[in-house]
Formats: structure tokens, C-alpha cells, sequence
């Protein structure tokens, strides 16, 4: 890296999506107008090298498109529209500054697709490994935001487009490395995993029409997804593991490990939830018009807070969850 002053004029934004904007990057703070009649929505994702990514599974350009998708996925599980963001980066001192400035180029591909506006950060070196920090921030109309908690008896439990696509791109990535080969149905699980789509038109959609729901991003699998919306709204959950929407191209692997990819796999990042059973056509139909692909994978019962899986004639109790950090 060289001089920390030109490398944020070169990664300052030279376009501005939000007329909110009062002070963006170059002075001690950003500064932007809060909207009458929406409530502000903030979360903050850490990626560290050789825990959430390696150098051989993402480039630069795909680590800041990651880094950024998944807080926009965050702030989309939220029912909200994602605004700004901050990057906050720990450069190990080998780095090229074109590496750097690629991780910029990543976050801004995604960022204008979305109207999101870099509006600060912080630079700081390290000796060992790269540490990427982003903060989003979004907007939602007052009361409307879309909760955890909101699960209820009789509700259908639904996700958007496919799951474990993102654990075969990783299961690829880790045989072939970055440069493959890939045959066709091979990159769209590698490219799942490395430039995941938040679903911000779905949450949206749900918003615009009024339907009430319980949601949350797809991070750490299917499993500990359900699992957290069974918590927060301390409800049964039975997941039919047959009803998984699997992809075409997950296909070529045997069925176990797809629905173990599902399962237990995460970082798909599509949205999961549930909702009323006379929301249910309404919510499809709008989804038909996105087309987006939303299924019904299973039911909320009153009852204490658990997962029930459902496989064939089998029920059994979800005991396993999707990565943790901290457990050994
Ligand atoms: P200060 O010392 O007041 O924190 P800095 O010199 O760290 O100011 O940063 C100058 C400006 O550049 C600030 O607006 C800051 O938010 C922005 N900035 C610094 N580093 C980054 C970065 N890695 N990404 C985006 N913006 C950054
Ligand atoms: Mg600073």
C-alpha cells in the first residue's frame, strides 16, 4: 500500500445515488438527512482471510462484493432499503495497492446496483492477515420492518430461490481453486458462493403489499435459520426436508450431500420466513410477477421453541446447527 491519502481519493465515490447526503467521505464524520416517516436500519458483518474466505476461493473484487452483499442481505431481511455503507480495512503490508483498490471495485459493483453510497471507513495496516469490516445502513417505513419474532401457529415457512448452492461452489472452489475449470452448472454454484445476490426485491415486495411475515437471511444454513426464527418466536417448527428447493446444478452431487448442503452448508443468503396462510397465494403471486422462486418447505405449531425435520415418515429433533465460531 502506498500513501493511506490517495488511496481514498481513488476509492471515494464519484457518483452520489442518495439525496440524503449532506458530508460523505473527507471529513471526521459523514453526515446524512434522516427521512420523516422511516425509522433508520444499521448492521455491521466482519470477513476475516482464512476464516470466512481465502485467497484461493475469492479474489479481491469478489471479497468486497461478498463483504457488502451480506450486510445488504442483512439490511433486506429487515424489510429495508439499503442506503449507505462504511468499510472499515486491515491490510496485511504485502498487499498491492491494486488489490485493495479491487476490493473497492467489488463493493461498487453491487453498491450501484443497489443505489448504496460509500460514505466512510477506516484504513489501518497489519502484519498478518485481511481484515474487511462493513457497516449498511438502511431505511424502512416507521413500524413496518420485518422481524424475527413474528412466527405464528399455522404459518407457512417458505424460502426464496434454491439452497446448499453456495456450500457445493465452496466443495468446487476447495477441489479446482479459483481458476477451475468450471463446466456451466459448476460456476453457478461457485459463483453463488462467491458473488451471492441479496434478495432486497423480495423483502420489498413484501413491504409494498402489506404482507406480514417473520424473516431472516439464509448465513449459516437452512437448519440454524429456522432454528433462530423458532427462538425468536418461541414456536414449533417442522421443516419438511424433502419440500428444499435444490438446484439443477447441485444435481451432479448425490442427494445426501445437497440436502447437508442445505441444511447445514449457509451463505446462499436467500431469505426464509413465514407467513400467514392466506398471505401465502398472495405472496406467490407477487413473486411470480418478480420472478422470484419462493417455496413452501414447512409449517409453524404452537409449542416450544425446536425443529422438527421431516423426512419421509421420519421425525426427528434438529440438535445440529450451522457454523459457530466459538464452539469447538
Ligand atoms: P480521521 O482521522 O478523521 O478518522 P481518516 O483520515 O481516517 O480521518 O479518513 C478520512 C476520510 O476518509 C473519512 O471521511 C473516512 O471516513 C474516509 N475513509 C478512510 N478510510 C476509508 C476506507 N478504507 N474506506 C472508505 N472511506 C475511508
Ligand atoms: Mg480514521
Amino acid at each position: 500500500m502506498m500513501d493511506e491519502f490517495s488511496f481514498i481519493k481513488r476509492i471515494t465515490p464519484n457518483k452520489n445515488f442518495q439525496r440524503s447526503l449532506i458530508v460523505g467521505i473527507g471529513d471526521d464524520a459523514a453526515v446524512y438527512r434522516s427521512k420523516a416517516g422511516f425509522d433508520e436500519v444499521i448492521c455491521v458483518d466482519t470477513m476475516v482471510e482464512d476464516i470466512h474466505f481465502r485467497l484461493d476461493t475469492l479474489t479481491p473484487f469478489q471479497i468486497g462484493y461478498k463483504a457488502l452483499a451480506v450486510n445488504v442481505s442483512d439490511i433486506a431481511a429487515m424489510g429495508a432499503i439499503p442506503t449507505y455503507y462504511l468499510v472499515s480495512i486491515a491490510v496485511p503490508k504485502h498487499w498491492q495497492e491494486e488489490s485493495v483498490v479491487e476490493i473497492y471495485a467489488g463493493m461498487k459493483q453491487l453498491a450501484e446496483q443497489y443505489s448504496l453510497n460509500l460514505i466512510g471507513g477506516d484504513t489501518v495496516s497489519t502484519n498478518d492477515k485481511l481484515v474487511i469490516t462493513v457497516t449498511a445502513l438502511g431505511q424502512v417505513e416507521q413500524g413496518e420492518q420485518l422481524q424475527r419474532s413474528m412466527a405464528q401457529d399455522g404459518d407457512i415457512v417458505f424460502v426464496t430461490g434454491t439452497v446448499g448452492d453456495s456450500a457445493a461452489g465452496l466443495h468446487l472452489l476447495f477441489e479446482k481453486g479459483l481458476d477451475g475449470p468450471y463446466h456451466a452448472g459448476e460456476q453457478v454454484l461457485v459463483a453463488t458462493h462467491q458473488q451471492p445476490k441479496p434478495q432486497v426485491e423480495f423483502a420489498r415486495m413484501l413491504i409494498n403489499h402489506h404482507i406480514r411475515v417473520s424473516l431472516n437471511d439464509v448465513s449459516d444454513g437452512v437448519a440454524s435459520e429456522v432454528n433462530e426464527l423458532a427462538e425468536a418466536s418461541q414456536v414449533t417448527i417442522r421443516l419438511h426436508v424433502n419440500q428444499l428447493p435444490l438446484s439443477d446444478a447441485m444435481q451432479m452431487f448425490p442427494r445426501e450431500k445437497q440436502i447437508e448442503w442445505a441444511l447445514y452448508g449457509g451463505e446462499d443468503f436467500q431469505l426464509i420466513g413465514t407467513v400467514a396462510k392466506e398471505d401465502w397465494q398472495r405472496l406467490l403471486e407477487q413473486c411470480h410477477l418478480l420472478g422470484i422462486r419462493c417455496t413452501n418447505i414447512g409449517v409453524v405449531e404452537a409449542g416450544d421453541a425446536k425443529v422438527l425435520l421431516v423426512e419421509d415418515e421420519q421425525v426427528t429433533e434438529l440438535k445440529v446447527f450451522g457454523y459457530n465460531h466459538f464452539r469447538k
